[in-house]
């Protein structure tokens, strides 16, 4: 089914695949992009020939003479029409960049060892992405997933639900232990991923990207997860720990992107001139101080997720009504009534739903682990905050009084007496650069894998 696949002179940690084209998996509906473009669909088609070994000269979202040159090469090489133009064909091509793994059909004399030198992988990531296979009988015309031999979670790209999707997709196929679902809709039908690893008793959940402009904490989990599975697949160790230890201790749950039309909207996967940007915009206007998008923490009704909790839900709608926050807008709007959102309910109906010992709350900005829900002292939560504490270096603090209220947090401490934490990790203006992403990693992986611990 593939023909001999080429490798590129010079190409060293470059892949240089030829990949049939799969109908069934283009649906990612990516724009048609050319010289001019800008935008987080330029940064996936950056990332992507970045990976295949053609460098589009950095990733930055900016479709230049660069990617339009590396473009062209790929397409000489690949026998397509050189025209510089991604459109859906382009897109089909490339998709194994940024899902991170092809489908091959078993011929023969394929062994494990000979695919992974062809597609630059290793014999171990094709064994773990197909525990049903008998290296040593290997059946023709049965189909391998074959992992490409590179991490698929991008830290270095703005995210996007269509990115999230993709990476979704790509931990499953590689890591067949993960189970992934959805635990709802947004607002504008999108899907609120998540996955779970792990078959402890013990159930924890981490969630991110409440608030649109705090993106960064999405890659975050990812890549957690993404090292964690590698870890596990290896029988090795994150923030020395055994994984194994951590799978059997608890299975962890993670939403990653709790608001994806809102991200979608600040990093300009929803883009000027659509109705939903249009209409947030509009909403915008209530508040001329706050900078469009990148000031817009709400989803995209203009409802801000974290603070539709039913947890002083009124006491907080007193305190933003007073601060000015009387209507939907860029953030801090309470919605008319507690889980009015979609995402919140979403989120809300999940927990219920399970017995979760530990939640982690990732936002942004401020290096500080938030504890407490007013005096509810659910048993070890002081002591579990202090070694966060310790093996991150953010201080544990007392919710400002200003900020305490309709939380998820807040509601998860209220409803089950249980080890809640709101973290905000990194410093600076949300949404922070991704020049921080690999300090922001340092400093929580510690606090992540305590979490499964500790829980
Ligand atoms: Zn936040």
């Amino acid at each position: 089914m593939y023909p001999d696949v080429p490798h590129l002179s010079g190409a060293g940690c470059g892949l240089a695949l030829l990949l049939e084209l799969d109908a069934g998996e283009t649906g990612d509906n990516l724009e048609t992009i050319r010289l001019g473009s800008r935008g987080p669909s330029v940064e996936l088609l950056q990332l992507a020939l970045t990976r295949a070994g053609y460098n589009p000269g950095g990733i930055d979202g900016v479709f230049g003479p660069l990617t339009q040159a590396a473009l062209i090469r790929y397409q000489r090489d690949y026998g397509l029409i050189p025209d510089g133009v991604a459109g859906p064909l382009i897109w089909a091509r490339i998709r194994p960049y940024l899902v991170g793994y092809v489908r091959h059909t078993i011929v023969a004399g394929d062994t494990f060892w000979d695919l992974s030198n062809r597609f630059n992988t290793s014999v171990n990531a094709i064994a773990t992405a197909n525990p049903w296979a008998d290296p040593q009988q290997l059946q023709i015309g049965q189909t391998l997933v074959i992992p490409l031999g590179f991490e698929v979670v991008p830290t270095n790209i703005s995210y996007t639900s269509t990115l999230l999707s993709l990476v979704v997709e790509g931990l499953r196929m590689r890591y067949p232990f993960f189970e992934t679902g959805s635990v709802g809709s947004s607002v504008l039908g999108r899907p609120l991923h998540y996955l779970a690893i792990g078959n402890g008793q013990t159930e924890v959940f981490y969630n991110a990207s409440h608030h649109a402009n705090e993106w960064i904490t999405t890659p975050l989990l990812l890549k957690f997860l993404e090292e964690y599975a590698e870890a596990y697949a290896i029988n090795g160790t994150i923030f020395n720990t055994r994984a194994s230890e951590l799978y059997s201790k608890a299975k962890l749950y993670v939403v990653p992107m709790v608001n994806p039309d809102g991200v979608d909207l600040v990093t300009g996967a929803i883009s000027s001139g659509s109705p939903a940007y249009e209409t947030a915009r509009s909403l915008a206007r209530n508040y001329p101080s706050i900078p469009f998008p990148s000031g817009w923490k709400a989803n995209i009704q203009g409802v801000d997720l974290n603070l539709q909790y039913p947890a002083g839900w009124e006491i907080a709608r007193e305190q933003k009504y007073a601060q000015g926050f009387n209507r939907p807008g860029p953030r801090d709007f309470v919605g008319t009534g507690p889980l009015t959102e979609p995402e919140s309910l979403a989120l809300y109906n999940f927990t219920l739903a399970r017995k979760f010992a530990l939640t982690l709350s990732y936002h942004t900005q401020g290096k500080v682990i938030y504890w407490r829900y007013l005096d509810y002292l659910p048993p070890r939560s002081l002591e579990i905050a202090r070694r966060f504490s310790e093996v991150s270096g953010y201080p544990y603090e007392e919710t400002p009084a200003y900020s305490g209220y309709a939380g998820y947090k807040d509601w998860f401490i209220q409803t089950f007496n249980k080890p809640g934490y709101t973290i905000e990790a990194g410093i600076g203006v949300s949404p922070l650069p991704l020049s921080q992403f690999d300090e922001i990693y340092a400093d929580n992986v510690g606090i992540l894998t305590l979490g499964i611990v500790l829980a």
